[in-house]
This record gives C-alpha cells, sequence and structure tokens, in this order.
C-alpha cells in the first residue's frame, strides 16, 4: 500500500495523531495552503490567519516574491557550507546590516530562534570572559539548554534541571531589581523588547533606555531577543528602534527567512573578534535560506510593512481597547503585536473564532489572546477580525 492509498482511507489528522512525538497541544483542524492573510484547510474552507505561524509570515503565505526567489534558488544551490563563499549570503549579510541599528555590521546565521539564543549568550561569555546572565520574569528565549535557561516560565524548565548554571530572572520593568542583579560574574542582560510568549507586554521606555546605561556603565553586553518583534511586527523594522536601543547582541528568527527556517545574531561594535572554530552551524547561512529572506526583506521595504503595522496595530488596538467586557482585564499591544488578557481561560475563545468566525488567534499563557496576524492583512479583514472579537468578548 502506498502512502497515497493510505492517505485516502485515513484523515491526515489521525495519521499525525498516530506518529506525531506529542509534544503539541494540536487543534483539530487540517491546514494544507496559504496565500498572504489567509490559509486553507483540506476541505478547501478559508481562515483569516492572526498566527502567521506565531509571528512567522509578516509578509503573508507564499508571497509571490518568495516563492520566485525559492524556486529560482532551489534550481540553483541550496547548500554551501561557510567554509566557502557565497552569493546569497553575502547579499544577504549586507542587506541585514544596512537596516541593523547603527554599528552592527557582523551577522551570525542559524536556522531558528533559540539558536541565535543560544549563539548570543555564547558569544556574551567569549567576549566578557565571564559567565553570569541576568533575563526578566515571564520572558521566553527558546527550548535548547542555554535559551531554556533565559526562559522564565517553571512547566519549560523545571522538568529538564539542572539548566545551565549562573542565569537569573528579574522582573521586567524593574530597572532597581536588574541593578541589584548585577554581579562581577554578569556577561550581559538579554531581554525581548515586548515580551511574547509571556503574554504581550511591552518594555517602558525608562527600563530598556536604563538597562542599557546600566550595561554600558559596567562594561556589560545588552542581548535584546527581537525574535517575535523583529521585521515590521511592532510597526518598526525592529522594536528596539522605538526606544534608540543600540543593542551588542540581537537575536532574529521567525520572520527573517520569509517563511523558511532561519535565524540571525547581529553582532556589535563591543563584541570583539570572535576565535574561528568558536560557533558554527551546518545549515546556517545556507544559500536558499538567504535567497528568501533577501526578498522577504525587500518585499517588507517594498511595501512599507512596519508603517503598515504601526498605523493597523494602532486601529486595532483602539478598536479592541473600547470593547466593554467584565472578561477583559487588559489590552495591550505594539504594532501588529497585541494582546487581550483575559479573567478567564482563552482557549474556548480562540475555538469559538476558529469555528465560527473562520478566524485563527493564538494564546500566550492560559489567559491572554494574542494576535499576530501577517502584516499584510487587509483593512476589511481587520474589521472582520474586530467584529468578531467585539461579539465574542463584548
Ligand atoms: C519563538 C521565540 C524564540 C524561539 O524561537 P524558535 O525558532 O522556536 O526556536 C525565542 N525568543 C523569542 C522571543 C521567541 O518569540
Amino acid at each position: 500500500m502506498t502512502i497515497t492509498e493510505t492517505t485516502t482511507e485515513t484523515s491526515y489528522a489521525d495519521l499525525e495523531q498516530a506518529h506525531t512525538s506529542g509534544v503539541y497541544s494540536k487543534r483539530p483542524l487540517t491546514i494544507v495552503r496559504g496565500a498572504g492573510a489567509t490559509l486553507y484547510d483540506e476541505a478547501g474552507r478559508a481562515y483569516l490567519d492572526c498566527g502567521a505561524g506565531i509571528g512567522v509570515a509578516n509578509i503573508g503565505h507564499c508571497h509571490p516574491a518568495v516563492v520566485a526567489a525559492i524556486t529560482a534558488q532551489a534550481a540553483t544551490l541550496t547548500i554551501c557550507q561557510e567554509a566557502f563563499h557565497n552569493d546569497q549570503r553575502a547579499l544577504l549579510q549586507a542587506e541585514l546590516a544596512a537596516v541593523l541599528p547603527a554599528g552592527m555590521e557582523r551577522i551570525f546565521l542559524c536556522n531558528s530562534g533559540t539558536e541565535a539564543v543560544e549563539a548570543a549568550i555564547k558569544f556574551a561569555r567569549l567576549a566578557t570572559g565571564r559567565p553570569g546572565i541576568i533575563a526578566a520574569m515571564r520572558g521566553f528565549h527558546g527550548r535548547t539548554f542555554g535559551a531554556l535557561s533565559a526562559t522564565w516560565e517553571a512547566h519549560y524548565r523545571e522538568p529538564f534541571a539542572p539548566l545551565v548554571p549562573e542565569f537569573s530572572h528579574i522582573p521586567y520593568n524593574n530597572l532597581a531589581r536588574l541593578e541589584s542583579a548585577i554581579t562581577p560574574a554578569t556577561a550581559a542582560v538579554l531581554l525581548e523588547v515586548v515580551q511574547g510568549e509571556g503574554g504581550v507586554r511591552p518594555g517602558e521606555a525608562e527600563f530598556l533606555r536604563g538597562a542599557q546605561r546600566l550595561c554600558r556603565e559596567r562594561g556589560i553586553l545588552l542581548i535584546l531577543d527581537e525574535v517575535q518583534t523583529g521585521f515590521g511586527r511592532t510597526g518598526k523594522m525592529f522594536a528596539c528602534e522605538h526606544f534608540a536601543l543600540e543593542p551588542d547582541l540581537l537575536c532574529l528568527a521567525k520572520a527573517l527567512g520569509g517563511g523558511l527556517p532561519m535565524g540571525a545574531v547581529g553582532i556589535g561594535r563591543r563584541i570583539g573578534e570572535l576565535s574561528v572554530g568558536s560557533h558554527g552551524s551546518t545549515f546556517g547561512g545556507n544559500p536558499l535560506a538567504c535567497a528568501a529572506a533577501r526578498t522577504s526583506l525587500q518585499v517588507l521595504q517594498d511595501e512599507h510593512l512596519a508603517e503598515q503595522a504601526a498605523e493597523k496595530g494602532a486601529w486595532l488596538l483602539a478598536r479592541l481597547r473600547a470593547i466593554r467586557s467584565p472578561r477583559i482585564r487588559e489590552v495591550r499591544g505594539l504594532g501588529l503585536m497585541i494582546g487581550i488578557e483575559l479573567k478567564e481561560k482563552v482557549a474556548p475563545y480562540l475555538q469559538t473564532l476558529q469555528n465560527e468566525h473562520g478566524i485563527i488567534a493564538l494564546n500566550a499563557g492560559t489567559t491572554v489572546l494574542r494576535l499576530l496576524p501577517p502584516l499584510v492583512i487587509g483593512w476589511d479583514e481587520l474589521e472582520r477580525l474586530a467584529l468578531a472579537l467585539e461579539a465574542g468578548l463584548g
């Protein structure tokens, strides 16, 4: 029996349930196609995607320019180890450097957000010769051991103890606590600009600017994790631009690859030369992902998607803040990264949005409804989303 025969008899959902690892909680929906801000299930039903593959599809699903770039590059060269130079990698690094904060001329390429954070932690230890990393409560940085050690939430961490030593956590937006956590062993402070998984909690200017000032004064490094906030999501190309921050290391992934797996670390001036062999990745900087990322960056700029995210996000935030409901605790956000904190569990609302309104949204923790729509979402689609949320929550 061939696979095709199997799948005609058994649903894809059943097949996955039989063979998936079990580490994901799954919704009973099989997505097979996407275009712009729309996803389609196997029966052809359309869904407005307000999750974007968890903040990946900023330029929309299957953007024609990215499809063309990937198709051409797939027929040219998909893999080229970093021992050699490559045209697509060279151009991507130059094009990224042109949009990164001032002085960030060097870029390490990898394949995911957690890898970007791992690299930044290693670079910080290498550059300072010190082990300590201060991260924030409610922070999320990934699930490999270094990144996991910086991640706050107990259910991600506790089953895997002991984690990497010398990590500590301070309350987010609390500068006094950050200052008192600094020790002679501190290498770096690692923060999100808007905490994503932790409930869509924007950083305050005073805290973020103050953290940068403290880092400079004490000779420690500032690592910003913009894996979720990068590439237009918050209304600027990078969220650190809202506060004129110049991090020493900037972690990127999610939307970077235009839908393909890719991560990167921007490396600032205060990081000295990194020694040959100190870090690396087989797939990092592969020409296929680089071609996709170059095109995605071009689309973000050509279509002014950061500006669009600012405008659309402000509109949606105002609309959602106007909902008078005893069920809503707070509406927070920056650009098209929006969280609605409920006084109850969010799962039933996500199900209603999906089943009754054909809208896919995300959670952040158990009580926050998180919206990360593609930045290309149309005004008519935003209106549909606002109406559905007003009906569901109002
Ligand atoms: C998603 C995320 C990560 C981890 O990225 P993966 O690609 O899933 O490893 C790290 N940091 C932040 C802020 C994220 O949102």
